[in-house]
């Protein structure tokens, strides 16, 4: 479903992703961990094209996520137009959820439906609210996010990502704003979305339990790169890189 074909990412001279290599299948959950700074938020904002690829190519479903075909074959960087195409196949939940302040909990989740998809007010608020009921809220549909606990934020949040229907949905440290003894439902909740959706999730957390229940696979990275891949299990007591002991030593 995705993969990352060299794919070179610059600020200025620092190279943060490095000839970068990687898929994932449909319906895949995958963890990407690695120490702070080894590009893992960048390989999800380039996802969600809130960032460009200073060279190489990402694929989606076999199609340039960034880039069109020209007749002759080769791959042009893509219209805004394209860009916004492709943004609506992927959600986001930020660490920061982001929710809209000055609008109400099923006005954050209907916004996108009704205004990017088209989709009809009534029937984007009915999806809203069996959203929130999925995500423990449905009596939250009033309040503002102010009004919210940072858990029940992060809730809404996925709610409102769930609500555009994504085939991707990326995860971006969502638990490590939130106080300790809300961090389990989210991730509890996560886990029913994992189980009892086919949405393939990439999801960067430094909750190592949760990728070993969550995801069937782990991408180690490193100054840009993958360091090794492989199953939970293998990954979290058999690592085969010195790199990756190293990391898991420091966060276990
Ligand atoms: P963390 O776990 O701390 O979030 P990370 O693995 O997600 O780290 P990234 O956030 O992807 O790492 O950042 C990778 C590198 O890119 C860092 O060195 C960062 O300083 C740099 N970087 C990220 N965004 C920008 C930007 N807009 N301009 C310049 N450098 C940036």
């Amino acid at each position: 479903l995705v993969r990352f074909d060299k794919v070179v990412k610059r600020y200025g001279d620092h190279t943060v992703l490095d000839q970068l290599e990687f898929s994932v299948e449909r319906g895949e959950h995958v963890t990407l961990i690695g120490p702070s700074g080894s590009g893992k938020t960048t390989i999800l904002r380039l996802l969600m094209t809130l960032e460009k690829v200073s060279d190489g190519v990402i694929w989606i479903n076999g199609e340039p996520l960034t880039h069109v075909r020209a007749p002759d074959g080769s791959l042009r960087p893509a219209s805004e137009k394209h860009l916004r195409a492709a943004r609506r196949r992927i959600g986001m939940v930020f660490q920061q959820f982001n929710l809209f302040p000055n609008m109400k909990v099923l006005q954050n989740i209907t916004e996108a439906p009704v205004n990017v998809l088209g989709m009809d007010r009534d029937k984007a608020e009915t999806r809203a609210r069996e959203l929130l009921d999925l995500v423990g809220l449905s009596g939250k549909v009033d309040a503002h996010p102010s009004q919210l606990s940072g858990g029940q934020q992060q809730r809404v949040a996925i709610a409102r990502a769930l609500a555009m229907e994504p085939e991707i949905l990326l995860l971006d440290e969502v638990t490590s704003a939130l106080d300790p003894e809300l961090v389990a439902g989210v991730l509890e909740l996560l886990s029913d979305i994992a189980r009892n959706t086919d949405i393939t999730m990439l999801c960067v957390t430094h909750e190592m339990n949760f990728a070993r229940d969550v995801s069937e696979k782990v991408l180690m990275f490193d100054a840009g790169r993958v360091v090794e891949s492989g199953s939970p299990e293998k990954i979290f007591s058999d690592p085969s890189h010195e790199r990756t002991r190293e990391f898991l030593n420091a966060v276990l």
